[in-house]
């Protein structure tokens, strides 16, 4: 079946839009947020336990499957899909983000990028070409073009010179694509450029791809240029296109992205805050590990329907936390998730229903009970951080 993107409501207060996208592994609800999976599991989730959690899609890495198992092996197990044993709809990223997080290991040419992996040092070279294929063996349902993620801060000319490799890459991915069963989003550039944002927008809409992503973002740039960046990007982009936010980010920032017409999100927040312990509740942020929890015999969240808050008291999975348990990563996990997708539900609610500003406002001053400031900032890959910091 191919894709597409149905827009189902613009709301009337703001550019927040309700839409519907459909693809070879069923229908996904917009705005949407994709659990990141990136070695082919969302870490310390089954897919039932997503499927619980009411995730629709999610999302896998292109560059750490290729490392690792290998997407040849993949394939020959039917496809990542498969593999994994997740019948949804997935989105893979192209590895673009994960070969610029290499930084001193990569060479850009013209041709593609080569690099050393983070794993074992070995030698490698992704082209446009190249990546479409690996993606193809992977069989998601949307791929995405190749990009040369430009870093923040950078010289203007370099800015542009980035950008311009990226729409050239853009327009050997749409070649190079063989199965016209899975989609194929174009990926926008421009660093906090508001021109060079809207050349990017013309160049790959120019080129036409089944959704646009804005790429380059949460990469170390003040958040109110990041804000600002998307609010002038996302007006540019057609509107019968699906609009992703790549990166990004805290609930809040997913309410702000909505609000300025965002309809896809993917960021490891959820599921790394939660193996450090670090909990998002309709009452703000948890540090779970805090002595304020030891005897607290409420839930986590009062408000969540979740298998965790279900069951548990805060004083119980601050035990497990601090006795290093593996259930307290599983039981955090499952919170985190739930709660990013449930504010999905709440957000798409209340667009149907016209009432989202409204929604946005009491959102923020709900989000009061906040136990730290030390949420991190700025996209990250999962598997290229010290995994040190993740251990409870
Ligand atoms: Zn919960």
């Amino acid at each position: 079946m191919a894709f597409s993107f149905e827009l189902l409501k613009t709301d009337s207060k703001s550019n927040a839009r309700l839409g519907k996208m459909t693809t070879a592994h069923g229908e996904v609800r917009t705005p949407v947020f994709m659990p990141v999976g990136t070695q082919g599991t969302v870490k310390a989730m089954t897919p039932d336990g997503l499927k619980e959690a009411g995730a629709e899609i999610i999302l896998g890495n292109t560059y750490h499957l290729y490392l690792r198992p290998g997407h040849e092996l993949i394939r020959e197990h039917g496809g990542l899909h498969r593999f994994m044993h997740w019948d949804r709809p997935i989105l893979t990223d192209s590895g673009g983000f994960q070969i610029f997080s290499l930084g001193p290991l990569r060479k850009i040419t013209e041709d593609g990028v080569q690099f050393q992996s983070h794993i074992d040092g070995s030698r490698h070279f992704i082209s446009p070409e190249r990546a479409i294929e690996i993606q193809e063996a992977l069989g998601s349902d949307i791929m995405m073009c190749f990009d040369d993620c430009t870093p923040y801060p950078a010289e203007r000319a370099y800015v542009e010179k980035s950008m311009a490799l990226t729409h050239r890459w853009a327009k050997r991915c749409r070649d190079a694509q063989k199965n016209s069963s899975q989609a194929l989003f174009g990926i926008i550039q421009g660093g906090i450029h508001r021109d060079l944002r809207q050349a990017s927008v013309e160049a790959l809409t120019g080129i036409g791809f089944d959704g646009y992503a804005i790429g380059g973002l949460s990469v170390g740039e003040p958040k109110a240029l990041m804000m600002e960046t998307i609010e002038a990007t996302a007006p540019l982009l057609p509107a019968g296109r699906a609009r992703y936010l790549m990166g990004v980010g805290t609930p809040e920032d997913i309410v702000e992205g909505v609000h300025y017409g965002i309809d896809l999100f993917d960021c490891v927040m959820p599921t790394r805050s939660a193996r450090n312990g670090l909990l998002f509740t309709n009452r703000g942020k948890v540090v779970i590990k805090n002595a304020r929890y030891r005897n607290d015999q409420a839930p986590l969240d009062e408000a969540c329907d979740c298998y965790t808050c279900r069951n548990f008291t805060r004083a119980y999975l601050r035990h497990l936390f601090i006795a290093r348990e593996i259930l307290a990563l599983l039981l955090n996990t499952i919170h985190n998730v739930r709660f990013y997708l449930a504010l999905m539900e709440r957000i798409r609610t209340s667009i149907a229903g016209g009432g989202f500003e409204d929604f946005r406002r009491s959102f923020r001053d709900r989000q009061r009970e906040d136990d730290s400031g030390s949420i991190p900032e700025g996209r990250v890959d999962e598997n290229m951080k010290t995994e040190k910091e993740d251990a409870p």
